[in-house]
């Protein structure tokens, strides 16, 4: 009786320190992270900025001209799939900056 608990203790103890060593590694990680997840941030924010911006840009460009950028739009198409995609007007933010990505690195 007396052994098994004193190997049930030791078995917890061996356990703790696992989970001991393991917080350490997290908070290393995490503290080695810190700058990439700041850059990743960074990158997020510069992105919604430049969709921002293309929107601004987009929408001066079809008031000026007085056009529709919008191939779907412009041919009057009924089916959803004609107004995705670059300039469509139902792209989603991602496919918009992934195809100015192809067209424009940044
Ligand atoms: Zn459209």
């Amino acid at each position: 009786m007396q052994k098994t608990t004193e190997k049930q203790f030791n078995k917890n103890l061996d356990y703790e320190n696992k989970i001991k060593e393991q917080q350490k590694t997290i908070e290393k990680l995490s503290e080695e992270n810190k700058e990439l997840t700041s850059d990743l941030g960074n990158a997020y924010f510069e992105m919604d900025m430049i969709y921002e911006k293309y929107n601004l840009m987009k929408e001066l460009f079809e008031t000026s001209n007085n056009v529709k950028l919008c191939m779907g739009c412009r041919e009057e198409q009924p089916n959803q799939e004609a107004h995705m995609g670059l300039h469509g007007c139902l792209s989603e933010e991602d496919e918009i900056l992934s195809n100015l990505r192809k067209k424009r690195r940044f």
